[in-house]
């Protein structure tokens, strides 16, 4: 399709002929297309200064964009990396949270419950035990002549041997019950839902279980026994007083030979001390 006007330049070039063709001169309308081309040209050069200068601006613009989008690039990359960094942080301190919270709740060589978590778990099933009228019993158990582990064969084989004995002991009970160090080479265990003849049972597995860790030469026998008192706890008494009908039942297993166990009946004396953590 041909254009109803001219192209600019053989449009220029035609005016440019008539006002400088002499034929013109005096013309009334050459005074006029003068002044209009001149008017034109002026208008022309404004706008090619207008189009530079919005060239200009907008290429302005373009590298302003550019130079913000680096800046968040950049900015976008440190906050990942802060965010990693905080990520690793909250890990490490959950884990040492983990660890302290194991510090201070086990035994670290046997890593058994310790006296403060036993003293928690006791204190719970004895309020569980109070409010539907269900029975526990606690037994303590202590090795019988452990010194003489640690005198024929050094601390460090006692050590070992202690570690064994925790292993073994666990391995005997249920999920439910709980066995931990009391102290030494005393440990307790909370049997639940467990009236005393069933914990006989129980201990006695334990004993067994306990007598078939060996014990190195020149240890006199090679093995160990462990006597144990036990306690049901009875409704409305305070666990401390479970605690000590135990350890009294112990007593009286040391005074009676070692290597038995016995029972704590409901009148076993309950007024000895056996202190817990916050009160020793
Ligand atoms: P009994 O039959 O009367 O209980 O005699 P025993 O030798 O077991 O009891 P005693 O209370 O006389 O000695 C306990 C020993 O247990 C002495 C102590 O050094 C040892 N013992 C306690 N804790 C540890 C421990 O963590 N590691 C080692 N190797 N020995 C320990
Ligand atoms: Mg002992
Ligand atoms: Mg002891």
């Amino acid at each position: 399709m041909t254009s109803a006007f001219p192209p600019p330049s053989s449009l220029e070039s035609r005016i440019s002929q008539l006002l400088a063709d002499p034929v013109y001169d005096g013309h009334p309308l050459r005074q006029a297309l003068e002044d209009l081309w001149e008017t034109h040209r002026d208008l022309d050069r404004r706008l090619d200064r207008i189009a530079r200068v919005s060239d200009a601006f907008q290429s302005m613009a373009r590298e302003r964009e550019l130079g913000l989008q680096e800046r968040m690039e950049r900015d976008l990359r440190r906050l990942e990396k802060l965010a990693r960094i905080s990520d690793r942080y909250q890990s490490m301190m959950r884990d040492l949270n983990v660890a302290l919270t194991e510090a201070s709740t086990h035994d670290s060589l046997t890593r058994l419950p310790n006296r403060r978590l036993l003293t928690d778990r006791l204190k719970a099933e004895a309020e569980r035990a109070d409010r539907y009228d269900r029975s526990f019993t606690v037994v303590m158990i202590d090795i019988d002549h452990f010194k003489r582990i640690n005198d024929a064969c050094g601390h460090d084989v006692g050590d070992s041997v202690l570690i064994e004995l925790a292993h073994a002991m666990g391995a005997e009970l249920r999920d439910q019950d709980c066995a931990g160090r009391w102290g030494g080479e005393e440990f307790v265990l909370l049997l639940p839902e467990t009236p005393l003849d069933a914990a006989v049972q129980v201990v006695e597995r334990v004993r067994d279980r306990l007598n078939r860790v060996r014990v190195p030469y020149p240890h006199p026998t090679g093995s160990v026994t462990a006597s144990a008192g036990l306690a049901e706890h009875i409704p409305g008494t305070p666990v401390t007083a479970t605690l000590t009908r135990a350890d009294t039942a112990l007593l009286t297993a040391k005074r009676n030979g070692r290597d038995r166990i016995e029972r704590a009946g409901a009148d076993t004396p309950a007024d000895l001390a056996v202190p817990f953590p916050s009160e020793a």
